[in-house]
């Protein structure tokens, strides 16, 4: 089984150490934590069982099938909420200065109101346009890349039968996305017989073609060990029709590619590829296509393959999908394609355009995954700054609550590997240790990446008003949670470390670190990754309790024993000009969660469950 970290093409969230995708284990608990971390739950959870019953959640169960109209969907208190909505101020405003940038030559300390127009309609405009890209994503082009030599009949099997589980299983959590089906079997140079070396099935979306197309693909063929891998994924590449806005490759096989690079047993082709495909030249090409790579790994023979590949595309992820039991080998390849979707569509949405250039390392850090020796690390001194928990709803909900006045701040002392550990798409990640704390806490300390006129200090602060806002819903969430039996939401606290280093005051993001397997449950798209119910009512909860102004939504952190750790959430709220980049305002609501939202059994036991699935919204 393949055990090593990885993450698809493109690094989304990479400063959160994404783990593997694991088509086998879908779950982890562990609790790992430091037991300075776990004393800062028990005093929460000690105080959230004073906590009455909030009287804002409905005690009467409504029937499910009482379909919500239109009407339902529409927050209650919009109207309110734009009536209250405080002036926007300069903090606020400057946290989008880089979506803004083209109009910003006027003065900003000059903020008119016309000035605060412009902001807003330039950020809806911002939203409409990433709505529209998330939506284009949702047509997904799956290409299974075969190898079909004699070994490997039980998985041509498997990828014809794990098909109607998919789409079942597609429909029912993530109902927006569609799926087209394609098929690319390869074999070796020397199956010339009925041009057997390839077979290629354009993409279709009738799960009966697809399985009729592979019912004429037999497992034979194959002369020595390594096989035409590189004629296959070339084929899938350049044969099929790619049409959709995600695009994914799920590429299983037993046996390497030829050339010396991958293996140095038996090959008739010890100098690579006879018509001159290189690893370099194939993959380039699938990245120009903005395809993502997935890789079913069955024997350690393509582990090498799996090395090569990983330094030309960058981390991907490997399924384990070993196995003679056909009924286990297709639940594998179910959870496999499950994911590869899943994974590419979340991080298809989240990226654009920006596919080709992730892997670029021009003007990267250095990185280095090893924890340092902090022995021989200076110590540092700062100052940490985070906002006082709002003692009520509307508190929460008025973004004047959240200003510099109402921060708190203690001086920190601390230390900072040299190097980041990890690059996302925006911040870079730092290991660290809270030197006062005893035990010393590990730390993971976040700093944005581009240039600091686009990444204020109010961006960072924006960070931990996220945190807060997350950290107080979750609290009213699990102090039902708790009577209810329901399993616990909790979200790591972050807070803002200001420290002067190498001559220059430097901000980061700071939280606990979680040395665990860290997982994204769903995302800001709608799109479900890994299901749960608690989780998806945890969502639900959050917009029910706050009357429809906001959402939180992309969950993402580590599963523990009948609770959830979470951290770095994003919040769609009906003010647009909160919650950074990531809030996909009203419209995110309603079609990005409601419309993909079918209420569980916590939603019933929260008395929450109105929402059947709301098709009409979905995609429209
Ligand atoms: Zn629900």
């Amino acid at each position: 089984m393949e055990k090593k970290n990885g993450k698809p093409i493109l690094k989304d969230s990479a400063e959160k150490r994404e783990t593997i995708t694991n088509a086998t284990t879908t779950t982890t608990t562990n609790t790992s934590l430091s037991s300075t971390f776990l004393r800062e739950f028990d005093s929460l959870e000690t105080k959230n069982n004073e906590k009455p019953i909030s009287g804002i959640i409905p005690t009467t169960e409504t029937n499910e099938e009482s379909i919500v109209p239109d009407s339902d969907l529409v927050v209650d208190n919009e109207s309110n909420g734009n009536n209250d909505r405080p002036k926007l101020n300069k903090e606020c405003l400057n946290s989008y200065n880089d979506e803004i940038l083209s109009s910003s030559a006027s003065n900003r300390s000059n903020t008119t109101s016309s000035n605060e127009t412009t902001r807003v309609n330039k950020r809806k405009k911002a939203i409409s346009k990433t709505l529209a890209n998330i939506e284009r994503t949702m047509k997904v082009d799956l290409c299974y890349v075969l190898d079909c030599t004699g070994s490997m009949s039980n998985h041509i099997a498997a990828a014809k039968d794990c098909i109607l589980q998919v789409m079942e299983y597609i429909n029912n959590t993530n109902p927006c996305i569609r799926v087209q089906f394609g098929f690319c079997g390869y074999r070796d140079h020397c199956d010339i017989y009925n041009n057997s070396r390839l077979q290629v099935f354009d993409f279709t979306n009738s799960y009966q073609e697809f399985r009729n197309n592979l019912s004429t693909v037999p497992a034979d063929g194959g002369g020595d060990f390594p096989e035409d891998v590189l004629g296959g994924l070339d084929a899938a590449i350049t044969k099929m029709t790619w049409r959709g806005g995600t695009r994914v490759i799920l590429h299983i096989g037993d046996a390497p590619p030829h050339g010396r690079r991958f293996y140095y047993g038996d090959d008739k082709y010890p100098d690579g590829d006879p018509y001159g495909l290189t690893a370099e030249s194939v993959l380039e090409k699938m990245q120009l296509n903005e395809i993502h790579y997935f890789f079913g790994k069955i024997t350690p023979e393509t582990d090498t393959m799996i090395q090569v590949f990983r330094s030309i595309i960058g981390e991907f992820p490997v399924f384990d999908l070993l196995g003679g039991d056909p009924i286990d080998l297709i639940k594998k390849f179910v959870g496999a394609t499950i994911s590869s979707i899943a994974t590419s569509v979340t991080l298809t949405s989240s990226l654009g355009s920006k596919i080709k250039s992730t892997n670029s390392s021009k003007q990267r850090r250095d990185l280095n995954p090893e924890v340092p020796n902090w022995d021989y690390l200076p110590y540092q001194k700062g100052v940490i700054l985070g906002y006082n928990m709002p003692e009520t709803l509307n508190k929460l909900k008025d973004q004047r609550y959240f200003k510099k006045e109402n921060l708190y701040s203690e001086e920190f002392y601390f230390k900072i590997a040299p190097h980041p550990f990890s690059a996302g798409i925006e911040k870079y990640a730092y290991f660290a240790i809270n030197t006062t704390s005893d035990p010393l806490q590990k730390m993971v300390m976040k700093e944005y990446s581009q240039d600091k006129s686009e990444n204020p200090f109010e961006k960072y602060l924006e960070a931990v008003e996220i945190s807060t806002v997350a950290g107080y819903l979750s609290n009213e969430f699990n102090s039902i949670a708790r009577k209810k039996k329901i399993p616990l939401v909790n979200f790591l606290e972050a807070k803002v470390v200001r420290a002067f280093i190498d001559n220059e005051t430097r901000y980061y993001v700071t939280e606990s670190e979680l040395n665990s397997k860290f997982k994204r449950f769903n995302a800001n798209s709608g799109i479900i990754i890994e299901f749960h119910p608690a989780l998806e009512a945890f969502a639900h909860f959050t917009y029910v309790y706050t009357k429809g102004y906001l959402m939180i939504c992309d969950l993402q952190g580590i599963e523990l024993t009948n609770s959830f750790l979470l951290t770095d959430p994003a919040i769609h709220c009906i003010d647009p000009m909160r919650f950074g980049r990531t809030n996909l305002g009203k419209k995110g609501i309603k079609k990005r969660f409601l419309a993909n939202h079918k209420c569980n059994d916590v939603c019933r036991k929260l008395g929450i469950a109105k929402f059947r699935r709301a098709k009409f919204f979905c995609c429209s």
